[in-house]
C-alpha cells in the first residue's frame, strides 16, 4: 500500500453518494415496511437493490477506515519526529526543529512546532500530549517501585 496516497476527492464524492443512497434507501425500507421495500433482484440490480446499495456504502465506509488508520499513523509519526523537551526554566521546545547549536534562546522553536500546528496539534492538544506522556511516565514509576 503505498503510504502517501490520499484517497482521491473523486472516490470520496461517489462514497459520500452511496451513503446517501444507502441513507435514503434505508430511510424508505423503514417507512414502508421490510416487506415492501427490501429490493432484491435476479439478476442484480446495483442501483435498484436494496442490499447492493446497503453493501457499497459499507465498502466505502471500509475505504474511509483504512484512509484514517493510515492518517493517524502518519500523525502519529510527526508526533514521535518532533519530539519536545521541557526546558529547566518552563516552556516546551520542539527537539527536530529547534537547531542542535542554538546559543541563544530565540533560537529555540515553540513545541507544538509549526509542522505540528501544520496537522491541527494546537496548545491545547499539546497540553493534552504533555499531561498524558506525564502520567504514563508516573504509572510507569509506580509500576517499578512497586516491583522492588
Ligand atoms: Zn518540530
Amino acid at each position: 500500500m503505498n503510504d502517501t496516497t490520499a484517497l482521491a476527492p473523486d472516490r470520496l464524492a461517489e462514497i459520500r453518494a452511496s451513503v446517501e443512497r444507502a441513507h435514503t434507501e434505508i430511510g424508505q425500507v423503514c417507512a414502508e415496511g421490510p416487506h415492501h421495500r427490501f429490493r432484491m433482484s435476479v439478476p442484480a440490480q446495483p442501483g435498484r437493490d436494496t442490499d447492493l446499495i446497503i453493501s457499497d456504502a459499507l465498502k466505502g465506509a471500509g475505504e474511509l477506515l483504512a484512509e484514517v488508520e493510515k492518517l493517524h499513523a502518519q500523525r502519529d509519526r510527526l508526533l514521535a519526529l518532533h519530539e519536545y523537551d521541557e526546558l529547566i526554566f518552563g516552556g516546551f521546545i520542539c527537539v527536530h526543529c529547534t537547531p542542535n547549536d542554538a546559543d541563544d534562546p530565540d533560537d529555540n522553536i515553540a513545541w507544538p512546532c509549526p509542522s505540528l500546528r501544520a496537522i491541527g496539534v494546537d496548545n491545547d492538544e499539546g497540553n493534552a500530549i504533555i499531561l498524558a506522556r506525564r502520567a504514563a511516565i508516573a504509572r510507569k514509576a509506580a509500576q517499578e517501585a512497586g516491583a522492588r
